[in-house]
């Protein structure tokens, strides 16, 4: 029997989501934007998708939720939003993790190259960033704060909620790379008081090259990829259908067995620390609560 342990990296695409795909791809064949009838179903499979998800997140009406072609896109423009944003107001210094996933950390090294402060925090040895640290680099000059809110290789919970309570009171943008964390953990973006939030749909049975982002209302945002009117012209390019409402059934499946499946997968990861602390020299990296609940990280 194979057993696959590698679901930060990518998950199996569930068959609900695998039906809704192909449904949608046979039957939605329109373009979008276009006016006639069979583009407009398209526009209303569209739409509808966009308020599920935005429901899935806790959204607002006023707040946005742009599709993308995954979490590593969401990322780079929540990244690149704010630093154009703050670059206009002379702010030019922004704060991150050392652990942040690459899709935060090159963006950044970019802007470095740019021109920007980029200061990146260690986490303690429990893997967590600490709050203390990251109020002492607060200042005018800050335009975002960019801290994930699960770690995709350790497993380990960031407190956004605290940092977004915090920088609120500085008036500085919070984005959050929550792609780990969707669909394993309830994540909430009204209640973690984010600017920007990012998504991937493969990593909770959803289809690959497909993600969104969340933009709180009122949060300056820029497309990447220029042309089309797409996306309330925050994202050019025909929009995948088929793939937006996968992910879509996707993460109403894994929300509606969240607690279930949480309380499952935790137990066993319970089970695999026990046993993998019995071998010599076996070390568990972190935090062994503040975790993901399907996240093992042992060194030997
Ligand atoms: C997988 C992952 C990404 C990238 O998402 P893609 O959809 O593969 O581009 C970004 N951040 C984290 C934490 C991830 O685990």
């Amino acid at each position: 029997m194979q057993v696959y342990a590698d679901n930060a990296a990518t998950t199996r695409l569930r068959p609900a989501a695998l039906d809704t795909y192909i449904k949608t791809a046979r039957e939605f064949y329109g373009n979008p934007s276009s006016l006639h009838e069979v583009g407009q179903a398209a526009k209303e499979v569209l739409e509808d998708c966009r308020a599920r998800i935005a429901r899935a997140l806790g959204a607002t009406n006023a707040d946005r939720i742009i599709f993308t072609s995954g979490g590593s896109e969401a990322d780079n423009q929540a990244i690149f939003s704010a630093a154009r944003a703050g670059a206009r107001k002379g702010k030019r210094k922004i704060i991150s993790t050392a652990i942040e996933h690459h899709a935060v950390l090159h963006p950044l090294e970019r802007l470095r190259e740019e021109g920007f402060e980029v200061v990146l925090l260690p986490v303690g040895e429990n893997g967590i960033v600490s709050v203390k640290d990251l109020e002492r680099e607060l200042s005018d000059e800050v335009c975002l704060v960019s801290v994930m809110l699960a770690n995709n290789e350790i497993g380990t919970l960031q407190p956004v909620k605290e940092i977004s309570a915090l920088c609120k009171a500085h008036k500085i943008p919070v984005h959050t790379d929550a792609v780990q964390a969707v669909g394993h953990m309830p994540v909430n973006a009204t209640e973690l008081g984010v600017d920007y939030l990012a998504l991937s749909a493969h990593k909770f049975g959803g289809p690959r090259g497909c993600g969104a982002l969340f933009v709180k209302a009122g949060a300056p945002v820029f497309p990447l990829i220029e042309g089309g009117a797409q996306e309330r012209n925050k994202r050019a390019g025909t929009e995948n259908l088929p793939a937006i409402a996968a992910m879509t059934t996707a993460l109403e499946e894994a929300l509606s067995m969240l607690p279930q499946t949480a309380q499952k997968v935790s137990a066993l990861r319970d089970k695999l620390i026990a046993g993998l602390r019995k071998i010599p020299h076996g070390i568990l990296n972190c935090d062994d609560k503040l975790r993901l609940p399907g996240n093992v990280g042992f060194g030997f």
